[in-house]
């Protein structure tokens, strides 16, 4: 079975200082970043989006973001960018988006969940949990707002079959084979992965779980002092999060001819695919 991905931005940020964020430009000049989201037109089962960004009702009231958020990363707030604009630029509706799957719920992740609120949408236990009763270290990097349509949640745990090492769910009973949810906590406390089987071998969105293309580097594993220190600030497990990016690591080394991996808000590796 083949699978069609499109690529998505749904939501550009321009945190200050490019030095320190992107490792170039100037150091007064914005950062850039994106919300790498895919749309995966599949033969039976419609569309399917993998995370959803920035949504309508959050530019429409950014406020809503908060005031950290906002000042921290700057989004551009463009109705273009949101999924659901993309979704109907290339010639679908809303209502064609049968499931979401998140990496995790994070407000720059799941921003988009009331643009379908028909869809399915594919959660990590832990993650669902997390979100619904955090922490007060939680508290603002969930938006309740955002899920206040009442989604058609689907949890997923248990179970899990091997796929190069790693736990794999299978949320999707059609595409059993082809898209898997792969635990990759530490970001937050139930964060995943998302494996794609293209035409062309594997894809992962790695969503949170690293933050710059430059810690995938087989080779020269780096990062820039600016993500380096937001990893560290938003992290609900240190040693996980660690744990889990040298598994990524060692998956490229070993794989890297056979699984792609991105993660959700570098640029370099979304113009990768556009
Ligand atoms: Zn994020």
């Amino acid at each position: 079975m083949s699978l069609n991905v499109h690529h998505l931005n749904c939501g550009t940020m321009c945190p200050a200082c490019a030095r320190l964020i992107n490792g170039k430009g100037g150091w007064l000049d914005p950062a850039q970043l994106v919300c790498h989201v895919l749309l995966i037109e599949t033969p039976k089962d419609g569309l399917v989006l993998v995370d959803t960004g920035i949504g309508t009702h959050d530019i429409e009231t950014p406020s809503r973001l908060g005031q950290p958020f906002l000042a921290l990363t700057r989004p551009l707030l463009d109705h273009h960018e949101t999924a659901l604009a993309q979704v109907e630029r290339l010639g679908f509706s809303a209502n064609d988006v049968r499931h979401i799957i998140v990496t995790h719920l994070d407000l720059d992740h799941a921003g988009g969940l009331p643009d379908f609120p028909l869809a399915q949408v594919h959660v990590f236990a832990p993650e669902f949990n997390s979100a619904m009763n955090p922490t007060w270290r939680e508290r603002a990097r969930y938006l309740p707002s955002q899920w206040a349509h009442s989604p058609r949640w689907v949890q997923h745990d248990g179970g899990g079959e091997n796929w190069y090492g790693f736990r794999n769910l299978r949320p999707i009973p059609g595409l059993t084979e082809d898209i898997l949810m792969v635990p990759l906590v530490g970001h937050t406390r139930g964060h995943c992965g998302v494996a794609v089987r293209t035409d062309t071998g594997w894809i992962m969105h790695c969503g949170d779980a690293y933050f710059f293309h430059g810690q995938m580097n087989p080779a020269h594993p780096h990062s820039t002092l600016g993500m380096n220190i937001f990893e560290r600030m938003v992290q609900m497990d240190a040693a996980q999060r660690i744990h889990n990016q040298e598994r990524l690591l060692d998956l490229v080394r070993q794989h890297g001819n056979e699984v792609q991996l991105f993660c959700a808000h570098d640029v370099v590796e979304f113009r990768r695919y556009t």
